[in-house]
């Protein structure tokens, strides 16, 4: 089967490989270059922590264990610390907890001694700081992810051209195509759209546009000698590793300010430097070598889309706000439904009623 894939970010470059290793040729068709959307900006923490319905938290929860199936160099299986100060934040926490608890996630409440002993590098917290350890969640490297993905469906003969931006999906009765700017037109057996926030600039599935909800900072200390080698939740930071010593910071408090059309305030990085020391010791001279704004991918109905959007059944969209989380499982789920294996798992989360319904032959 030929495929066309659209997007080289993390969800298009683990979709490509799922389908070499079914024996698809594929060909990737990416505007700019692997990683120059959301991927190349991302927390990439993976876990089922705050899934919002029974159907999502199944969903990431399985992405979660793909990622220990795939053991990429990229995926760091390092579990995640919480702590909560604060009424309100105890109180979500608590709840939060129990509700994990009772789908069977992994959650344990542990004790100050040994948060610190997980974590060396934590500073004191005052009496009454509730800490609360997610042994099985993790982060990963997402360029190394997505170049492992990459590499693999390269292995398995597949095609990635870069500068290749695709202007029209087009689906008939044999088949579809897409219409790249230049004017050329590829044929294909299917298209799989893996365009993540610009999806709707190709197919009628609406996307939330960037605002507040769907924006955020991401900054990138220099190198520090303080040991963390977990996902860190805390009142008012986040904080994982983020190689050679670097750690990635960010606040979802301040997101609000972020817009990608826009260069970050210079305050923003001043604002995530100076929570640092309230979390970490041995944080003295950080400085801010980098910091993004970046935009999700969110569809308006929710956290994912996947499925058909033609009834010919050639044209297939996947778009996700948990890319990261999700890009093992997906690679296998949907080069599935691609050779016809329906998945219980992505049925919840089709395009559905947000997608005008359209005859084969007629033009997305
Ligand atoms: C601040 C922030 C924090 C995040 N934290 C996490 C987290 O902790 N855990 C998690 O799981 N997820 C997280 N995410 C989300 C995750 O990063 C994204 O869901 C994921 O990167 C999306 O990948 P993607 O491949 O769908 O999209 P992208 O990486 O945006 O890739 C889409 C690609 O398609 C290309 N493209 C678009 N249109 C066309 C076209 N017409 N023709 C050709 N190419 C095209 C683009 O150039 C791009 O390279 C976070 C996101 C943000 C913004």
């Amino acid at each position: 089967m030929r495929v066309v894939v659209i997007g080289a970010g993390i969800v298009g470059a683990a979709v490509a490989a799922g389908l070499t290793r079914r024996g698809a040729q594929v060909t990737v068709l990416e505007e700019r270059f692997p990683g120059a959307g959301t991927t190349g900006a991302s927390f990439a923490w993976v876990n089922a922590n705050h899934a919002d319905s029974e159907p999502y938290f199944t969903l990431a929860h399985a992405g979660l264990h793909a990622h220990y199936a795939l053991g990429s160099d990229a995926f760091q299986p390092t579990g995640h610390l919480e702590w909560a100060t604060g009424d309100g934040r105890l109180v979500e926490l608590s709840r939060r907890v129990e509700r994990l608890r009772g789908r069977e996630y992994a959650v344990e409440r542990i004790t100050a001694d040994q948060a610190t002993e997980l974590e060396p590098g934590l500073t004191t917290r005052p009496e009454g700081t509730e800490y609360v350890l997610f042994p099985e969640e993790a982060h990963v490297f997402p360029a190394r992810l997505l170049g492992r993905l990459l590499a693999e469906a390269r292995a398995g003969g597949a095609e990635v051209e870069n500068g290749a931006a695709v202007r029209e999906v087009r689906s008939g009765s044999a088949g579809a195509s897409v219409v790249l700017a230049d004017g050329d037109v590829r044929t294909t057996d299917v298209v799989v759209s893996c365009a993540g926030r610009w999806t709707d600039m190709l197919l009628d599935i609406p996307m939330r546009v960037p605002g507040v909800g769907t924006t955020g900072y991401l900054a990138t200390t220099s190198p520090l000698p303080t040991p963390l080698s977990r996902v860190l939740t805390t009142d008012g930071l986040s904080v994982r590793p983020d190689g050679g010593g670097r750690l990635l910071l960010r606040a979802r408090d301040l997101d609000f300010a972020a817009d990608p059309a826009l260069p970050p305030a210079p305050r923003i990085g001043a604002e995530l430097l100076a929570r640092l020391p309230e979390v970490l010791t041995g944080t003295e001279g950080a400085h801010v070598e980098q910091i993004r704004v970046a935009a999700h991918a969110t569809p308006a109905r929710g956290r994912t889309v996947a499925g058909f959007v033609d009834d010919a059944e050639h044209v297939y969209a996947v778009v996700t706000r948990d890319g990261v989380t999700l890009a093992p499982l997906l690679a296998d789920l949907v080069a599935g439904e691609v050779y016809g294996t329906e998945s219980a798992l992505l049925a919840p989360f089709r395009p559905g009623a947000d997608v005008l319904a359209f005859p084969a032959g007629t033009s997305l």
